[in-house]
């Protein structure tokens, strides 16, 4: 569905992304791990098409991507940010529904569509005409979530979209998420820094260090067969309460 073929990436001198290749299976979600400013929101920008790396090739289902043909991949991906990236003016209809009508859809099935999404997404109809000031962080989130599957992308590209919230809420959406990204059999790629998430929900994880790739599989085996000491340094480093034997 989606490979990287030897991408790279810097800013000025500021090396990001070293010289990368990956696969992303169709059909699974991916989880990306590691810890602040390694490049995994570069790299989701640079998948997604939203920045053009210095070398190497993106391929979506075989087709790779150019300047010229961006624009039409992107609507096969959804974007979910941290902060949900709301326009702050547009109750959550106007955001979820912005590409579409911006596509030329007819209000009526704008208006179908983002009641389709609040029901997968779980999101009180009511939320609907409100503004992103007037919504809970999670309810934002849902908001974020249905305007990325609005156009039923083949791909969802998430950046820590359960970062900035309480741990109740994100459990919550966690939940929801993991039905969703199932039910609709996505191609799932998902920036966290948090091993239960990606445990929940990756199939498989890309642990980045410093831009490069330090170990790709699944998350059992960078537990038990760490391709290096900071793999094993990463995992312990997420604590999990000890509440005594008995
Ligand atoms: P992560 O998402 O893993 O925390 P990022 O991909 O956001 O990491 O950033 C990786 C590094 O690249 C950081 O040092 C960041 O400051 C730098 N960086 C990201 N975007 C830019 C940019 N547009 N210009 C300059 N430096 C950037
Ligand atoms: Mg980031």
């Amino acid at each position: 569905m989606l490979r990287l073929v030897d991408i790279a990436k810097s800013f000025g001198t500021r090396v990001v992304l070293r010289p990368m290749s990956m696969e992303i299976p169709a059909g699974k979600t991916t989880a990306l791990l590691g810890p602040s400013g390694c490049g995994k929101s570069t790299l989701l920008r640079v998948v997604a098409g939203l920045i053009p790396p210095d070398q190497g090739q993106v391929f979506f289902d075989g087709e790779v991507v150019t300047q010229q043909n961006v624009q039409k991949l992107r609507q096969k991906m959804g974007f979910v940010l941290q902060d949900g990236g709301l326009f702050p003016h547009l109750t959550a209809l106007g955001n979820a529904g912005l590409l579409a009508r911006h596509l030329g859809w007819e209000v009526s099935r704008v208006n179908a569509r983002v009641e389709e999404l609040a029901d997968l997404t779980r999101l009180p109809h009511d939320v609907l005409n409100r503004f992103p000031h007037q919504m809970s962080g999670g309810q934002r989130q849902r908001v974020g979530i249905m305007r990325a599957l609005m156009l039923d992308p083949e791909v969802m590209l998430l950046d820590e979209p359960m970062g900035a919230l309480d741990p109740l809420v994100r459990y919550d959406l966690q939940n929801d998420l993991k039905e969703i990204f199932c039910s609709l059999q996505k191609t799932v790629l998902l920036v966290t820094h948090d091993l239960g998430e990606a445990d929940f929900l990756g199939d498989d994880v890309v642990l980045l260090k410093d831009g490069r790739i330090v170990q790709q599989g699944a998350l059992e085996d960078l537990g038990n067969r760490p391709s290096d000491p900071f793999v094993t340094d990463f995992i312990r480093a997420q604590r999990i309460p000890n509440f005594g034997s008995n």
